[in-house]
């Protein structure tokens, strides 16, 4: 239902949880967050979840540091809501994602992971996500965590838009939109994704919105977005807009 991502130099838990907060007028029944430590490259993800409000979350947020976060407010369409089900999805300690939307083909691919010997840990679409991000991360050999969000999406059949971290790149927050709005939100020396920009307003001074198809790679002191196509565009910064 919302998304809050952010990549800082400095603790990013209170904007995560902040942004949330401002998106829970949505609507929601279970909220959550993953951070990694960018000043310490064998920092595992953490991740808190909640089936109980923002609030509950912000307490549970104080006990985390990061530099690097996705959060996400739940709107179930596939799994019941509970702890389990709620984002972010994390496969083999190595890939977090939030997802927005629903993913149609996604009982095909569960078929498939675990086919390939990917163990679900939830009922929801959004985990195929995470484990086939995992899967194509792996077989490059790259590392490189927009390429592989980039080569799977064509692969994911529905209206979407994700937050994707990967616990050994701890710089780097990668973002897509297919069908459901993302936009890019600029800091000072920082960068932010949401579903609406209200969530970073007073944070952020300028916002863009991506276009359909468009992977968007943040790191604290740069914006690139790749459009379908493949190729590097900007986008127009609009100011954000003035807060609620
Ligand atoms: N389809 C996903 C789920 O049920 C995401 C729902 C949402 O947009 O909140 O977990």
């Amino acid at each position: 239902c919302g998304i809050v991502g952010a990549a800082s130099h400095q603790n990013i838990v209170d904007v995560l949880v902040e942004g949330l907060r401002r998106l829970e007028y949505r609507g929601y029944d279970s909220c959550g967050f993953a951070v990694i430590n960018g000043n310490d490259a064998k920092h595992p993800i953490e991740r808190a979840r909640t089936t109980a409000r923002v609030s509950e979350l912000s307490e549970q947020g104080k006990d985390f540091f990061g530099t690097l976060g996705i959060a996400h407010t739940r709107w179930a369409t596939h799994g019941k809501p509970d702890t389990q089900n709620a984002h972010p999805h994390i496969s083999n300690n190595l890939i977090a994602v939030v997802h927005n939307g629903i993913i149609e083909n996604y009982e095909v691919l569960r078929t498939e992971l675990s086919a390939a010997g990917y163990i679900f840990t939830s009922e929801t679409d959004t985990e195929v996500i995470a484990h086939l991000i995992h899967q194509q991360y792996i077989a490059s050999g790259q590392k490189d965590i927009a390429q592989s969000v980039k080569a799977v999406l064509p692969r994911l059949f529905g209206a979407y838009a994700i937050g994707v971290i990967a616990q050994d790149n701890p710089n780097t927050l990668v973002g897509a939109r297919v069908g459901s709005p993302l936009v890019v939100a600029l800091g000072d020396k920082e960068n932010f994704l949401a579903s609406d920009a209200l969530a970073l307003a007073g944070r952020a001074h300028s916002m863009m919105y991506l276009e359909e198809g468009d992977v968007v790679v943040l790191k604290a002191d740069s914006v690139q977005v790749i459009q379908q196509s493949g190729q590097s565009v900007e986008r127009e910064r609009k100011p954000m807009p003035t807060q609620a």
